[in-house]
């Protein structure tokens, strides 16, 4: 039995991509770009479709791109706009952009009704607990206590570091207005930012996006496999 593919456009550059299983199982909802200067996320996303990224079981959704004029700008907002990242539940009769946009993201998600969002982001500032706020090589989460699924990514992260300064952190940082925590707070999903560190090397952080990707799929029970064409 194959997996069914389906993209859907909320707007003219912005593509949701739901795979789903033909066996039941939990839903993942992986999104990246939300800010536009923190790209590593964004190229692992685009990476792992290319390659024929497939749940095992249940439903795979991406969203590789949220915020395309932030990411085409380099900047983390759009020139002239709003934070994406502050901006919901947004409303759909907004008069800025990023709070209609918000609103679009927000009913996809109440649809697909996700067990696990994680949004994929950059820190410029290397996490250290006595730095607030620095988030870089953390799977940062709002309510606790700690969703099991971030103990057993940090852990399995470890296990590949290539160099002591990647070490992961689990990350409480609760901050109720950041998409992840309204999302979570409407829809009682697990809601996980990643955080990679910015002094690491692009491609190495694209690497690292895609091995957590695939980690948490396989924690919570997705899983995560590679289409090779037929
Ligand atoms: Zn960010």
């Amino acid at each position: 039995m194959a997996v069914s593919t389906q993209v859907d456009f909320i707007a003219p550059t912005i593509r949701i991509h739901t795979i789903r299983s033909p066996l039941p199982g939990p839903t993942a909802w992986i999104e990246a770009g939300i800010h536009g200067d923190e790209i590593a996320g964004v190229h692992a996303a685009e990476e792992l479709l290319e390659a024929g990224l497939e749940p095992e079981r249940g439903t795979l959704i991406v969203c590789p791109l949220m915020n395309p004029g932030a990411y085409r700008a380099q900047q983390r907002v759009a020139p002239g706009g709003l934070d994406l990242n502050r901006c919901f539940p947004g409303d759909p009769a907004g008069t800025r952009a990023e709070h209609r946009l918000a609103a679009t993201f927000m009913s996809a998600m109440t649809n697909a009704r996700p067990d696990l969002l994680v949004t994929l982001h950059e820190s410029k500032k290397k996490f250290h607990p006595d730095v607030q706020p620095s988030f870089g090589q953390t799977v940062v989460y709002g309510v606790k206590p700690a969703p099991s699924i971030v103990g057993a990514a940090v852990s399995r992260m470890n296990a590949s570091t290539q160099h002591p300064a990647e070490t992961w952190a689990p990350h409480y940082y609760p901050v109720s207005t950041s998409s992840t925590e309204v999302i979570v707070d409407r829809l009682g999903c697990v809601g996980l930012c990643i955080e990679t560190w910015m002094g690491f090397p692009l491609a190495r952080r694209v690497e690292m996006h895609r091995e957590i990707i695939c980690v948490l799929l396989e924690e919570l029970g997705v899983g995560a496999r590679f289409h090779s064409g037929s």
